[in-house]
Parts: C-alpha cells; sequence; structure tokens
C-alpha cells in the first residue's frame, strides 16, 4: 500500500495547487455555513451544525439503508449489481453498532474467499450513508480485481483506493437523495455519466497492478502534480456549488 512513483517536486506543486485553488472554495463554504446557521464567527466546534431545521438523517433503519443500498447498486450498472448482491447473500457487510464491538469503518479483503468485506458502526446519522458508499467504493474495486493471482494487485496504494471510495460517493449521488432528509440534485448529463462509469470500471480492475500516475492515466485523470489540473475542475466545482441555495434547505 505504500509504493508511490512521485517525487517531492511534485508534491509540492500538488500542494501548493491545494494552496491556491482549493483552500479558498473551502473557506468560501465555512463562510455560507456560518451565514446559514446565524454565527458572527465560526469556530471548530461549529462545524457539525451544519442546518438550522436539523443535519440531514437516514429516513429508515439500517435494514432499510442497505436495502436502499441494493436497489441502487442493481439500478447504476450490471456489475454494481452483481457486487452488491455478492456481498449481501454472503453475509459481509457488518454494519451495526454492539456493545463491545470495535470503532471505525473500513473495507478489507478475504482473499481465500475472494469476497470483500464492510466494517462499519452506524450511529443514525448521514454518515451511515456516506461509510456505505464510501466503503462500498473500495470493496467494488477489490472485487473487481479479485482474478489477480499476485496479492499484491488486490489493492493499489492508498491515494489512489481513495479515488475508487470518493468516486463511488460521487458516482451514486443521485440515489442517497432519496435515503436522506436533505438532498441535492447532481445535474450532470447521463452521457458523460456513463463515460464516467466506463472509465471508473476500468480503473477498478486495474487493481494494484499498476503505480498511482499510470493508474489516474488508465481513468483519464487529469495529473494532480500539473499544473492547471487542479484549478480547471475546482472551477466546475465552484459553478455547481454556486447553485445551490443552501440557506432553503
Ligand atoms: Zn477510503
Amino acid at each position: 500500500m505504500n509504493r508511490s512513483d512521485y517525487n517531492a517536486e511534485m508534491v509540492a506543486q500538488f500542494r501548493s495547487q491545494v494552496l491556491e485553488h482549493i483552500v479558498p472554495l473551502a473557506s468560501k463554504l465555512v463562510e455560507r455555513q456560518r451565514e446559514r446557521i446565524g454565527l458572527d464567527s465560526m469556530k471548530y466546534y461549529d462545524l457539525p451544525f451544519q442546518f438550522v431545521t436539523g443535519n440531514p438523517t437516514p429516513k429508515g433503519t439500517s435494514e432499510w439503508i442497505v436495502e436502499q443500498g441494493r436497489h441502487m447498486y442493481s439500478e447504476l450498472s450490471s456489475e454494481t449489481k452483481e457486487f452488491f448482491d455478492y456481498m449481501l447473500d454472503r453475509e459481509s457487510l457488518d454494519l451495526l453498532s454492539k456493545k463491545g464491538k470495535d470503532t471505525g469503518g473500513y473495507c478489507t479483503y478475504l482473499s481465500h474467499f475472494q469476497l470483500p468485506y464492510i466494517f462499519a458502526n452506524f450511529n443514525g446519522t448521514s454518515g451511515d450513508i456516506d461509510v456505505l458508499t464510501h466503503e462500498a467504493g473500495h470493496a467494488f474495486q477489490v472485487y473487481e480485481s479479485r482474478g489477480y493471482q499476485v496479492p499484491e494487485y488486490h489493492f493499489p496504494t492508498s491515494e489512489a483506493c481513495e479515488i475508487h471510495s470518493m468516486s463511488m460517493e460521487f458516482l451514486t449521488w443521485p440515489c442517497p437523495s432519496v435515503i436522506t432528509t436533505k438532498c441535492l440534485i447532481w445535474k450532470r448529463a447521463e452521457e458523460n455519466r456513463t463515460q464516467a462509469w466506463t472509465d471508473y470500471l476500468a480503473l477498478c480492475r486495474e487493481g494494484g497492478s499498476k503505480s498511482f500516475t499510470e493508474l489516474i492515466a488508465v481513468a483519464k485523470l487529469d495529473s494532480p502534480f500539473e499544473a492547471g489540473g487542479i484549478q480547471s475542475v475546482m472551477k466546475d466545482v465552484e459553478r455547481w456549488l454556486d447553485q445551490i441555495d443552501d440557506k432553503a434547505l
């Protein structure tokens, strides 16, 4: 999980782009939150307080969330339907908090059974849905890479793994609107979504057989190490965020 194919200069380039293009937008979002919840100034402990009407919560029990997940993954693609049914049929999701259970959430892989395994501690917040879609991204990737004989190929390096998990959160974005009480509508064109899915699937199937920069090339992603790579994405993100009337939520 620790192999890498980039150097200190490339990381420095990435960090300077984060400072220049991501930090201002993140600060703007915090400022919007401050206005939305009616405070004079924001402290770190105010961050979890998102809406005066109450933070988003799941509309049902954990069993209901899993059932929504089954429905969501059956709609998303034939590959995710097969994957999620495979997990459920083998009882490979341990999601409920219970006495004596360890904390946290993660995905691991039981190679002997070619079976991904998701561990979580649902607590009745929207985080339950985030954790399930995130870990399902990791699980889907390793499921798609289960054919590799070399164990090191089942997962790529950690920073590449987070592409699979975070992308799954975005790819399932229209669907969690069914699950949470606060929803936003992702207006991405169906055509782009199909292409995005094809690229994502190709990335998942590479597993850990390639290095980080080789994997982002497979997924047709802009390199975060090259000047301008982050700026172009952040402009679209900001435009999308600006069209949301968050004070009405
Ligand atoms: Zn992750």
